[in-house]
This record gives C-alpha cells, sequence and structure tokens, in this order.
C-alpha cells in the first residue's frame, strides 16, 4: 500500500450492469487509447470472478478465444483487445480470476503466513485482489481495472468490496468507477429504457460504490432529457452521462467516445487540464482506410469453432489488419470444417482467394481441413497454417505426397505414424520444461514468447525482414523433425526452428505461390497500427490470386 501513495498512478475501474456482452473490454481499450492520444501512459488489467484459474481449460464455445501473452499467460480475449488498441504488451500481472486468488490465499494458509486467522473472503481475499490491483505499477498514469461479469453476480462481490476499498484508501482523486450499462430500446413505445439503469447503478451503490460516469451503449442516440433523467437518478454529472452507439467497427469506438468527451471527462474527473483535445488522428486513418477500401477480399478460415466467432477473435482481427496494410476490405467466409468433410472442399472454397486453416484441439473436423489444405495445395490458393494448421498441413503432405496413409497425432492416437507428438521436453530461457503424457491440462502447454531461426532464403524470412522472430506458443504436440527428410522430398521445407534447432517451427512449399503453415499464433501480436507481415503478405497474395478468379 505504502509503494503505490509514492506512485503516481490512476485508477479507474470499469464494471458493468443490465446484461453481459456489453463490450466491457473494447470500452476499457477505447478509453486507454484515447488516453494515450492524449500523451498519458497506460495499463490495463482484467479480473475475471470465475473460479477456473484461467481460461486455458474452458471449450472456446465457453469462453472464445484464450489470449496467451509473451510471458505466457493463458488470459481473456479482452487482454487482445487491450493490446491491440494499446500497443502496451500484457503481462502475467495483468489477468487475474478467482480461482488464481484462492489459490494464494490457500497457499499462505498452508505455510502458516495468516499466523493463526480465520480466513474470511474480506479481509484476506480481498486484500489479496487489492495487492494485484496495485502490485508491479511503475510510471504509468493510468491504470483501468475491468470487471468481468455484470454487477450482482456473487462471483463478483469480492471484487466489487476490493475497488471500494482502494478507493477508498488512495482517495476518489486517484481512483474512477465507469459502468457500462444498456439503454434497451422498446419499439411498441418508441422510447429508450433507462430504469434498467437506474436499477443498475442502485445495486452498485448497494456495494458502497457510487459511479462516477455511465457509459450506455444505445441503439440510437440518447435525447437530452433521458441523459439528464439518468444523472439525476444515478447522482452523477450529466456530461458523464456518456452515449457509447452501436458501431460497423470497432475501430470507430475510440473516435467515437472521444467526440462524446469521455476522455475529457475523465481528465475533469481527476483534476487534469483538458483543454487541448486528444490527437486522433492514428485512427482516423484507420476508420478511413476502413470506410474507403480499394476492394474487397474473400478469405475463408476453415475450422470447428465457426459457430462463434469470438473462438477467433484475434484472428478476424489480423485479417482486418492485414487488409487495412493493403486498403483492402477483408470478408472473411467461416467455413464449418464438417460441412467441407460433407460437400467436398470445392463447394465451399471455390469462391475464395486464400484459404486459412487455424489452431485447434481435437480430432471432430480434422478430415475436412487436411481436405481444404489439399485443395489449397493442389489449386496454388494462398494458404496459411496456424498452430494445429500447420499440424494437418504437414500430415496432408504426409498422407497424400509421401504415401503414408497413416500419417496422424498421437493427440488422436497412438496408432498412427506419429509425424506430430506429444512434446515432452523443451527448452524455456535455458531453463528445460519436461512434460508427461498424464500430466495435468492446466497451463501446462508450451506457452508465450519463443524465438524462432528462420531459413535465409525462406519466403517467410523476406516477409518478417529478419531472421530471428519471436512468436508466441500455445501447443502440447509439435511435428516430429524425424521426418524432415521425407517432407522435403515431398517439396514441404522447414524454414523456422526453435535456436537449439530442436523444434520445427514453420514450413513452407516453394513450389506453391504463397503457402506457409507456422507452429505458433501470429495473431496475437498484429496490431490495426502494426499489422503482423505475415497478414500482411498473406492478403497481398490473396488479392493477387483474386484478379486471376
Ligand atoms: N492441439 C494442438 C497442440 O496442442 C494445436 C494447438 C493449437 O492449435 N493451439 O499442439
Amino acid at each position: 500500500m505504502t509503494d503505490i501513495l509514492n506512485k503516481k498512478a490512476k485508477f479507474i475501474f470499469i464494471t458493468g450492469g443490465v446484461v453481459s456482452s456489453l463490450g466491457k473490454g473494447l470500452a476499457s481499450a477505447s478509453l486507454a487509447s484515447i488516453l494515450q492520444c492524449r500523451g498519458f501512459k497506460v495499463r490495463l488489467r482484467k479480473l475475471d470472478p470465475y473460479l477456473n484459474v484461467d481460461p486455458g481449460t474452458m471449450s472456446p464455445y465457453q469462453h472464445g478465444e484464450v489470449y496467451v501473452t509473451d510471458d505466457g499467460t493463458e488470459a481473456d480475449l479482452d487482454l487482445g483487445h487491450y493490446e491491440r488498441f494499446s500497443g502496451v504488451p500484457a503481462k502475467r500481472t495483468d489477468s487475474i480470476t478467482t480461482g488464481k486468488i484462492y489459490q494464494r490465499v490457500i497457499d499462505k494458509e498452508r505455510h502458516g503466513d495468516y499466523l493463526g486467522a480465520t480466513i474470511q473472503v474480506v479481509p484476506h481475499v480481498t486484500n489479496e485482489i487489492k495487492d494485484f490491483i496495485l502490485s508491479d505499477i511503475s510510471d504509468e498514469d493510468f491504470v483501468l481495472c475491468e470487471i468481468g461479469g455484470t454487477v450482482g453476480d456473487i462471483e463478483g462481490q469480492p471484487y466489487l468490496e476490493a475497488i471500494r476499498q482502494i478507493a477508498y484508501d488512495l482517495g476518489r482523486e486517484r481512483a474512477m468507477f465507469i459502468h457500462v450499462t444498456l439503454l434497451p430500446y422498446i419499439p411498441t413505445a418508441g422510447e429508450l429504457k433507462t430504469k434498467p439503469t437506474q436499477h443498475s447503478v442502485k445495486k452498485l451503490q448497494e456495494y458502497g460504490i457510487q459511479p462516477d460516469m455511465l457509459l450506455c451503449r444505445s441503439c440510437c442516440e440518447i435525447p437530452q432529457n433521458e441523459k439528464r433523467k439518468i444523472a439525476l437518478f444515478c447522482n452523477i454529472r450529466e456530461e458523464n452521462v456518456i452515449t457509447a452507439l452501436d458501431a460497423s467497427s470497432i475501430y470507430q469506438v475510440p473516435l467515437a467516445y472521444s467526440h462524446e468527451g469521455m476522455d475529457a471527462q475523465v481528465c475533469k474527473h481527476f483534476g487534469i487540464d483538458n483543454s487541448q483535445p486528444a490527437d486522433l488522428s492514428k485512427w482516423q486513418h484507420i476508420v478511413d482506410v476502413l470506410a474507403h477500401p480499394e476492394g474487397t477480399v474473400h478469405i475463408a478460415v476453415v475450422g470447428k469453432y465457426v459457430q462463434l466467432l469470438e473462438a477467433y477473435k484475434s484472428l478476424g482481427e489480423a485479417l482486418t489488419h492485414g487488409g487495412i496494410a493493403n486498403k483492402y476490405k477483408v470478408k472473411v467466409k467461416w467455413v464449418d470444417s464438417e460441412d467441407v468433410e460433407k460437400d467436398g472442399a470445392a463447394a465451399h472454397l471455390h469462391d475464395v482467394s486464400a484459404v486459412l486453416v487455424p489452431g485447434g484441439f481435437g480430432q471432430r473436423g480434422t478430415n475436412g481441413k487436411i481436405m481444404a489444405i489439399e485443395y489449397a495445395r493442389e489449386h496454388n490458393v494462398p494458404f496459411l497454417a496456424i498452430c494445429f494448421g500447420m499440424q494437418m498441413a504437414v500430415i496432408e503432405t504426409m498422407r497424400h505426397l509421401a504415401g503414408v496413409q497413416n500419417a496422424g497425432t498421437t493427440e488422436f492416437s497412438p496408432d498412427c505414424e506419429p509425424v506430430v507428438g506429444l512434446m515432452t521436453e523443451w527448452d524455456k530461457d535455458g531453463a528445460k520444461q519436461i512434460r508427461h503424457k498424464d500430466g495435468d491440462l492446466g497451463g501446462t502447454m508450451r506457452l508465450g514468447a519463443y524465438e524462432c531461426c528462420l531459413s535465409p532464403d525462406s519466403k517467410v524470412a523476406q516477409i518478417y525482414g529478419s531472421q530471428k522472430i519471436s512468436e508466441r506458443h500455445r501447443h502440447r504436440y509439435e511435428v516430429n523433425l524425424a521426418y524432415e527428410k521425407v517432407l522435403n522430398e515431398n517439396g514441404m521445407v522447414v524454414v523456422g526452428k526453435s535456436p537449439d534447432g530442436k523444434l520445427p517451427e514453420i514450413i513452407e512449399r516453394p513450389d506453391h505461390p504463397w503457402f506457409i503453415g507456422v507452429q505458433f499464433h501470429p495473431e496475437l501480436k498484429s496490431k490495426p497500427f502494426a499489422p503482423h507481415p505475415l497478414f500482411v503478405s498473406f492478403v497481398a497474395a490473396a488479392i493477387k490470386q483474386s484478379r486471376l478468379l
């Protein structure tokens, strides 16, 4: 506590009310970015009240994509929004869950650290949450902490108590509460309704939290008299009732919020001079390119979680960024790999200019992915494979070109020709990591940033403009280098390896216009202002291909 008193960081807590899925993550990321546009240094944190230690073991259908940080944390996908909008790399200390908090509390209790005390939610759990929020802060001007879930959730209560206490400890001049709500439009009445927002704020007040600002999601403009009503009933300044209209692109949101005066009002809350507007030119540029593309290119993503696009959040964004760099709109055709199995690849892929097979787990739908890869290879369609996709691309070459029908991955069965196998040992920053077949599943994959060395004469070295790169990983299985020679003989070259040469990280087919597979997740590092080179090049290849269609 005394440590934080010596630092300048101001804390902004973002809560949500009325319903879930209001886009609190995007709201937090957007506010952080417009504060940066005023010259401030920001940090973003996510507090997830669920009991899992991290989302790593959750189904993508439950929680969407699992985002991975450089330092190897499996985290909520909102951290992806944070990084994309702010450019600040998220860290282990930026993502907390109730599972992690309880793990720490119980570890301390077992260790005897509480000196015989009875362990309680208040103060022991709440203190742990406070310590987390206040830890690992350097010279940031603002730390934005988003509380997952909706006000009123049982799991969220200790978090609300913890942030209430922080505001009490630091003083309101160093803390601000922003509450994101929904104003539903009732067509029969022709009105936006404010009652759910009033109730949600009342709930927050029950926990001792008086919001300083409301961010009201709405499908249409909020009439001034309604804003006045909300302000009066919720005890908030009228100019701090901010409209958050539905936007056609997430990249319009920072401009829209700033236009509504959000950053100016945040500065005012903290007594910071706000007479100079934020310099939003970089966002304006992105929005202009998105609004006036030189053309549209169609790219298929063949995966098995396509019913829930949240599962491919960063991927969709990275493709958009590749489009921005090429001044093109990328229209993604999300193809269910099981449909490819049923209908054949051509039925789904004949009208696209490039094919991408993303990461994944488990056997369902893999034959469809392999059929899509075969189609892209044979028809010279630009092809990018990510993680599981790369493993499938290797299996495709082994089965269809090297004639090894039984080629497979031990992820599905021990009885295949193990072209892809479980990684049991690898090097992490000079220390050996060891895994066993029956070990825990949580947090035990090869996670986070690893260096990779590229062959000087490869296409990827040209694309990256470097022979040494660092990319983020999340996998348990790895292509078996014992098959490198056979792959080579069949046109597939391993062009990227771990620095010790033991793990293959990138493959390409020199006989194909654009066929690259990577064991890592390049989509996690792409940003609108710094599109990932692989996506820039892939989209450029797709545009070239579209001229042939
Ligand atoms: N299931 C594969 C593995 O664990 C691929 C993982 C992924 O695509 N992220 O290696």
